[in-house]
């Protein structure tokens, strides 16, 4: 068994809205873990790889101070203590690997619905409550913009109904949780999903070949989930219109069938979604037996 200077450790959130899904891309990676009774540590079963369960505003810190290799964690989170350590004179010491393509969100300003809002000259000497300090100061600095930030660290949206606030700038995703607090939406500072981090502490070769390893089948996971396979029939001569619509695919592979003349087999992984459009225009162009599935796993 290998020991812990060897193994890789990566940082997840404990429990929230990334938290289902991070576990389960790692187990679709191949890793199976095994949560400790505390349940602030999971121990990989079947490969050298560790996650620590941490709260997500961690996460940066621990991968930059090189406790974790890598990280799952939203963008905003990212950027928001990126920020805050540039702002103590510290760079952050870890780079954005993969878009991760869960955990959407905005990071956005909303007015109450009964404020008159005329862009951001609006915002001139007005106070605006947030978590996200160091984004929404480095915003406001870029756009010319002087005005009051109210550190709130949670329950933002009720800052104005407080009479504690003018606007608010915190995560939105369906933008309920404003309209239930009589607020609306007024600008986007920023478009949010899950990132996977890796530090820039230099690893032992072992430890680079294991997350180059992880890193590859994650690729992997993340391409299959976007691409779907397609098999159909058609005539050689439809070859050319066929392979133009079918959406994101290489060079597919083509079969004569047997004892069916002319046709041909089309098989083609498609790095896109294929809507029913698409196999409508796939048999008006003569194509037929249409079959589009799922793909699991990939390795280029
Ligand atoms: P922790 O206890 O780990 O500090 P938290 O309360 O800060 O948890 P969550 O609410 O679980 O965090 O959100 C984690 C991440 O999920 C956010 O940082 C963001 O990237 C993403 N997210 C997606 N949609 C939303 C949303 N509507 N509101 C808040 N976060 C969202
Ligand atoms: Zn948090």
């Amino acid at each position: 068994m290998s020991s812990s200077a060897q193994r890789i450790k990566i940082a997840v959130q404990k429990s929230g809205r990334l938290t289902d899904h991070s576990f389960d891309l790692l187990e679709r990676c191949g890793l199976k873990l095994r949560k400790s009774k505390d349940h602030l540590f999971c121990y990989g079963e079947n490969m050298p790889i560790d996650l620590l369960l941490v709260r997500d505003d961690d996460i940066p810190g621990l991968v930059s101070d090189d406790v974790c290799d890598l990280g799952i964690v939203g963008l905003n989170v990212v950027e928001e203590k990126r920020l805050a350590r540039l702002a103590e004179g510290h760079e952050t010491l870890f780079d954005k690997v993969y878009d991760l393509d869960f955990g959407h969100c905005r990071l956005s300003l909303a007015a109450p619905d009964d404020c008159e809002y005329r862009g951001l000259e609006s915002l001139k000497d007005a106070r605006i409550a947030t978590s996200y300090v160091n984004f929404l100061r480095d915003y406001l600095t870029k756009n010319g913009i002087s005005a009051d930030i109210e550190y709130f660290s949670g329950a933002v949206e009720i800052a104005p109904k407080l009479g504690k606030a003018d606007f608010i700038c915190d995560l939105v995703s369906t933008g309920g949780t404003l309209a239930a607090n009589g607020l609306r939406e007024v600008e986007v500072l920023m478009h949010s999903e899950a990132v996977i981090v890796q530090t820039r502490a230099p690893l032992s070769d072992d430890k680079q070949d294991l997350v180059d390893r992880m890193l590859q089948r994650l690729d992997g996971v993340l391409q299959a989930r976007g691409s779907k396979y397609v098999m159909l029939h058609a005539p050689r001569s439809a070859l050319g219109e066929i392979h133009a619509l079918l959406p994101g695919s290489e060079a597919p592979t083509v079969v004569p069938l047997d004892g069916a003349g002319d046709k041909v087999a089309v098989h083609a992984v498609c790095r896109e979604n294929v809507f029913w459009e698409t196999l409508e225009n796939l048999k008006a162009a003569g194509a037929s037996s249409l079959l589009v599935l799922p793909v699991e796993k990939m390795l280029a």
